[in-house]
């Protein structure tokens, strides 16, 4: 399969009252997986994640966060955290959940759970807003519709697509979604329009999932209504992780830890669940941190 770069675009309806997101994610998500050695469902159920945390950070102000926390009770995955910012940035990674109960019959792959998100600014100033709800139906795009109408009072739809394999060389087949939002001063039969519209299309998350430019399909999503076209970022999936922000966590150690693993002659190691990177402090980084 011919591989494309990804990324994410947004448009906006002519009147400004209907927003739309699209993302093509295939490499980003494969990507991920392969960092953190998954295949088949695990792969799938953070992709979703990652493209979920995404849609969240479009509409975000540059310089903040979102942070995604999926936890399950019933099924292989146990928790999921996502990591995004609005400059297209994404990381996450997954816990397993063995030994759960299996999911409840009738509910989608990611079972019954809490999917909590919060927003954050970088420059900590007013306190984070974070919203909480229970997956409901199972399935990720659903339970993440029903949080937009649930905690942020946007109406919303939501597509998500991801083909996935058993190769760990590429166990991501193809990966898209795409997001639609309702503004303030949004006419009711516009929106019911096209939502209409999106079941007659059919499924438009596999479509951006496969196709190269998910701009492409813009004129379909919006059908004879005027729209433009207002960003297209590249995806990328870089780790913000460093020897420095490992050496603040150990500064909120107890001193006296520090002093024992100075006396010890401790290099203590920790690795980033992010990225799998480890990092080791050594005596001076240890001294540096007393000072
Ligand atoms: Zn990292």
């Amino acid at each position: 399969m011919t591989s494309y770069s990804s990324q994410c675009i947004k448009a906006l309806n002519s009147d400004g009252t209907i927003r739309a997101v699209g993302l093509q994610a295939t490499e980003l998500v494969n990507e991920v997986a392969i960092r953190h050695g998954l295949v088949g469902e695990y792969a799938k159920r953070l992709g979703e994640a990652l493209i979920g945390g995404l849609m969240l950070s479009t509409y975000m102000k540059k310089g903040n966060r979102v942070n995604l926390n999926i936890k399950t009770t019933q099924g292989p995955v146990g928790q999921i955290f996502v990591d995004a910012t609005p400059d297209g940035n994404v990381r996450g990674y997954i816990v397993k959940g063995d030994g759960q109960e299996p999911v409840k019959e009738g509910l989608g792959p990611w079972g019954e759970g809490i999917l909590s998100v919060l927003r954050s600014k970088d420059v900590e100033q007013k306190e984070p807003f974070i919203g909480t709800v229970p997956l409901i139906t199972g399935h990720f795009a659903k339970d993440l519709t029903f949080y937009w109408h649930q905690s942020e009072q946007v109406p919303s739809a939501v597509g998500l697509h991801i083909e996935v394999s058993e190769n760990p060389e590429r166990p991501i087949k193809s990966a898209g979604g795409f997001l639609m939002q309702a503004l303030p001063g949004a006419n009711e039969d516009v929106l019911k329009d096209l939502e209409q519209h999106i079941d007659n299309f059919g499924d438009i998350a596999l479509e951006m999932a496969e196709n190269s430019n998910p701009k492409e399909l813009l004129p379909y999503i919006f059908k004879d209504t005027g729209y433009s076209l207002l960003e297209e970022t590249p995806l990328t999936s870089i780790c913000s992780c460093s020897i420095e922000k490992v050496s603040r966590a150990f500064s909120l150690l107890p001193m006296k830890d520090i002093d024992e693993m100075i006396q010890n002659k401790e290099s203590p190691e920790t690795k980033c669940e992010f990225c799998g990177t480890l990092y080791q402090l050594s005596l001076e980084d240890l001294k540096k941190i007393k000072s």
